[in-house]
């Protein structure tokens, strides 16, 4: 899954009330998967890997989960700290949600 925002604003605007439901729009339940997502948020790029994701039984719907995005958020900002630095390698954030081994590796 790849992600594109023309900049952090936009992310903003897009993930401010996001709150997924375990209920798709279509009406079937979704369910935890594990996939990778891409963020790209102007010149910078967010990998993660082992991304929990919510998959729709019914139609396949993928969506990543709020912790993700607070995650990415963070991340974000932390490129401040590694200036001249455009991409970035999460890993399992599932697992290591807090923790700083997997940022920042190359
Ligand atoms: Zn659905």
């Amino acid at each position: 899954m790849r992600f594109t925002f023309h900049d952090i604003k936009e992310f903003e605007r897009k993930y401010s009330n996001y709150y997924p439901v375990d209920r798709c729009s279509c009406g079937s339940l979704k369910e935890m998967d594990i996939s990778q997502a891409v963020f790209e948020i102007g010149d910078k790029q967010i990998s993660v890997y082992e991304c929990p994701v919510l998959v729709c039984k019914g139609c396949g719907k993928k969506q990543v989960g709020h912790r993700v995005i607070s995650l990415i958020y963070s991340t974000y900002w932390d490129f401040e700290n590694h200036l001249g630095d455009k991409s970035c390698n999460l890993n399992s954030p599932l697992f290591t949600l807090g923790d700083e081994v997997g940022r920042f590796l190359f």
